[in-house]
């Protein structure tokens, strides 16, 4: 894809989670982009519905793509022909069967319902991708790498490490098990980290991006945050636009996003160039944050310490954020420890978790995995002072 590609995201308003409202917003979403004929697939192609299923939380959590939003997209499918139709992820925490974190978080019922079963997600199969960037080899969930296409059914999160998971960064899940903490560990800055994802999605590529963005996360995600009302479906073929967009309505500048920069510079897609299509016709992705964004979404909105800093670095880790336990909060569970990436862990638990900052990549698959939101991600008082100086 060229730096000159535009793309289109339909945005459609949806206020609840109530079944025929979804229904209409997705189908109408689809139809105003141009409909599932314009999609790279024929009906008797193996789609793959991969939702977001992070880890084991009610709907109402925000965490995990909503049942109502994943049925509405298999309903539509089958609507529309396309019967062989499988789902899955491969969630954070690889000790737990994916099945059954579908099945916590309300998509099994819905799943069982639609007759679309659970696909294979519990074995990994390597592929050899000697055009990445960074990666040239990927493990990769069975069903993934057996489908003709992935409908990539995301959730509207913010992300410690990248500012938000969206579109592009839902890819990760069809990385195979325990093989994304190791990728944590080798791409363990948020730039390298991207790039990974962008060649991810380079090897994957979904055909279609669904957005649930009626009830978003911001604050502590993407897991423990907060539900934050957004009201919108977006839908698109070009997974950066759809970030792009979400970046736009919650005041976010899309190339503060490393996913989005990485993504775009690989060829993914676009955040620079989109055109958002609404029932109403076409507008600018500002026109789009005016009428349907929220300018007081929680999401870190703080630069990047690189431009004016750079000249200091000796202040870096400083500057840097870093996880912290409450432990108030904190039941023992060593979830926290299970994801850490690092050899010999730079975490343990103790009565309660506690950090050896030494060992410490930042990663936050700590904070991300945390079932009972006792991990923050805290900024030093310096990192707080820069943020208010250089804030965009
Ligand atoms: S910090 Fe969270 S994940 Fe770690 S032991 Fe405590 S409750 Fe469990
Ligand atoms: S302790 Fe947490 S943030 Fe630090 S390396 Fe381990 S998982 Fe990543």
């Amino acid at each position: 894809m060229s730096e000159n590609i535009r793309s289109k995201v339909a945005l459609v308003k949806c206020d609840s989670y109530e079944q025929d409202k979804v229904d209409a917003a997705v189908r109408k979403a689809v139809e105003i982009l141009g409909g599932l004929e314009e999609i790279d697939i024929t009906k008797e192609s193996r789609l793959v519905l991969k939702p977001n299923l992070l880890a084991k939380n009610p709907p109402e959590k925000a965490c995990t793509t909503h049942p109502a939003v994943f049925a509405a997209v298999g309903k539509l499918l089958q609507d529309e022909g396309y019967t062989n139709l499988k789902y899955g992820d491969s969630p954070g925490n690889p000790v737990i069967k994916p099945e059954k974190i579908a099945d916590e978080c309300g998509l099994k019922t819905v799943a069982d319902e639609l007759g679309i079963p659970f696909g294979s997600f519990e074995e990994g199969v390597e592929i050899e991708f000697p055009e990445g960037r960074v990666a040239d080899k990927f493990v990769i969930c069975k069903e993934v790498v057996e489908a003709d296409g992935i409908i990539n059914v995301c959730k509207m999160k913010t992300h410690q490490l990248e500012r938000i998971t969206g579109a592009v960064k839902n890819t990760f899940g069809c990385v195979f098990g325990i093989n994304k903490a190791s990728s944590h560990a080798r791409f363990s800055t948020a730039e390298t980290f991207a790039k990974m994802i962008g060649d991810l999605n380079n090897l994957v590529r979904p055909k279609l991006h669904v957005m649930d963005g009626i009830v978003a996360m911001e604050g502590n995600g993407p897991q423990n945050g907060t539900p934050k009302q957004m009201g919108v479906i977006l839908v698109s073929t070009d997974p950066v636009a759809i970030d792009g967009l979400f970046c736009h309505l919650v005041d976010l500048k899309p190339e503060l996003v490393p996913t989005n920069v990485a993504a775009m510079e690989q060829g993914v897609g676009t955040y620079k160039d989109i055109i958002v299509i609404t029932e109403d016709g076409e507008i600018t992705p500002q026109e789009a944050a005016e009428k349907y964004g929220d300018k007081d979404f929680n999401v870190q909105r703080g630069k990047e310490y690189k431009g004016q800093l750079q000249a200091v670095r000796f202040l870096v880790p400083f500057l840097q954020k870093k996880p912290v336990v409450k432990e108030s909060k904190c039941i023992g569970c060593g979830i926290c420890v299970d994801s850490c990436p690092v050899e010999g862990k730079a975490i343990h638990v103790d009565g309660t978790a506690h950090y050896d900052y030494d060992k410490c990549i930042k990663c936050y698959c700590c904070q991300e995995m945390c079932p009972e939101d006792a991990i923050t991600v805290k900024k030093s008082l310096l990192a707080r002072i820069a943020d208010r100086k250089w804030r965009v």
